[in-house]
């Protein structure tokens, strides 16, 4: 299909005005996600956040937003940094791949990197800033976004952008609201237009302290709407089913959820947690599900472990890869395996195959890394320049592409 020459000039015009800015479209979206660790949440987002987007994760204090990011890091850091497939998939070539870094940019000055250790987060590969302005905190996240050598930035949080704003009270005044919004809004268009190269493999998982509404019928997100409409997942995290840890007199450890009755504590406790996916433009609707985060060790699980034997344990079976022979005897993937608790054990000693299994029901495949050949040489992406190597005669021309 050819266009008529003045639309042609119109594009070359504009194209010269803005490079990099307007280009045809190549019917292709980058497929790689970097896993959140919680399977439907994965599953939702087909394999996890989507690499070179914004992903914006609020919640109210205490939601393990900063544990899913740090998960994701550590996820990130496992996988390969290029095709960002579990190393099992990964058929990159090594001289092509580069040593990549995670960046925590500790708005709020809380960041445990022990706690991150514990969560599998290797610290060679982390670098952490810390702020001290919400206008140095801007400079930060925009300049690492433009960076090859940072696969994934964590912004923790927007709500502590403007530290002389009391967070608390809702009724802050609205000079200071207005200056953080605008602040906000700012740093998320420049991080849009800037992770938007594919020069630039970096993805933002940005988080945000949601505050209840005075109607007490929603939330406010501190920043206003713009966070929202140029993420392009925004997840909300709630917890409920709060219990608390109750010391007794005696030194036992009881469990007492809250206006409940308290019971001795049997094996890791458990978080209850469920997300909603308010929006997300790589994949189709919202989502809601819940998930069980282990916040008290214990049965062989840490700390930040998510216990989603039973979830993926259900997908399997709808989708046919855990079949009931008979009795108790269940075919998973043409061995026998008796009850759904030796399915269950069986995963629980085989991490590396539980995790592939995990990616294959996201939607996940185990292909090859593969080149496509553009018709036209010059709209070409080769793996260097996707690695961020190489010259490249302009960002716009990228396209070349990994398939499954
Ligand atoms: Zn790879």
């Amino acid at each position: 299909m050819t266009p008529s020459p003045a639309f042609l000039k119109i594009v070359k015009d504009l194209e010269k005005k803005y490079p990099g800015t307007f280009r045809k479209a190549t019917g292709w979206a980058d497929p790689r996600r970097i896993p959140s660790g919680v399977f439907h949440l994965d599953r939702a987002l087909r394999g996890g956040f989507p690499v070179r987007r914004i992903t914006l994760i609020g919640g109210h204090k205490a939601s393990y937003k900063t544990t899913l990011a740090t998960k994701a890091i550590a996820n990130w850091q496992r996988n390969c940094t290029l095709c960002m497939r579990p190393p099992a998939w990964c058929v990159c070539d090594p001289d092509t791949t580069k040593p990549m870094f995670a960046v925590v940019i500790d708005v709020e000055h809380t960041f445990d990197e022990a706690h991150a250790v514990e969560l599998g987060v290797d610290p060679e590969r982390l670098y952490v800033a810390k702020p001290v302005s919400g206008e140095a905190a801007c400079e930060y996240a925009e300049t690492i976004a433009h960076t090859p050598d940072v696969g994934i930035e964590v912004v923790d949080s927007l709500a502590a952008l403007a530290p002389d704003v009391d967070l608390s009270k809702s009724y802050m005044t609205s000079a200071a609201r207005g200056l953080r919004a605008r602040l906000i809004a700012r740093l998320m268009r420049a991080l849009t237009v800037k992770l938007d190269k594919p020069r630039f493999p970096c993805t933002a998982i940005i988080l945000n302290h949601l505050l209840p509404s005075q109607d007490g019928m929603g939330d406010i997100w501190p920043g206003g709407e713009t966070q929202k409409y140029l993420s392009s997942v925004v997840i909300k995290l709630t917890t409920f089913g709060k219990e608390i840890l109750e010391i007794q007199t005696d030194g036992e450890e009881m469990v007492k959820p809250y206006g409940g009755k308290a019971k001795p504590l049997v094996g890791p406790r458990m978080e209850h947690i469920r997300f909603l996916i308010e929006h997300s433009k790589v994949s189709l609707g919202s989502r809601l599900a819940e998930f069980d985060m282990v916040i008290e060790t214990g049965d062989g699980f840490t700390f930040g472990d998510i216990d989603d034997y039973d979830d993926v344990l259900k997908v399997a079976q709808r989708l046919g890869i855990v079949k009931l022979l008979r009795g108790s005897d269940y075919d998973v993937n043409g061995q026998v395996v008796h009850t759904l608790q030796g399915i269950r054990g069986g995963w629980a000693a085989d991490p590396e195959g539980y995790t592939l299994l995990k990616a294959q029901l996201c939607g996940m495949t185990p292909g090859k890394l593969a080149l496509v050949l553009p018709e036209d040489p010059a709209r070409s992406l080769d793996l260097e320049r996707l690695n961020g190597k190489g010259q490249t005669a302009g960002d716009q021309e990228v396209s070349n592409e990994l398939l499954a």
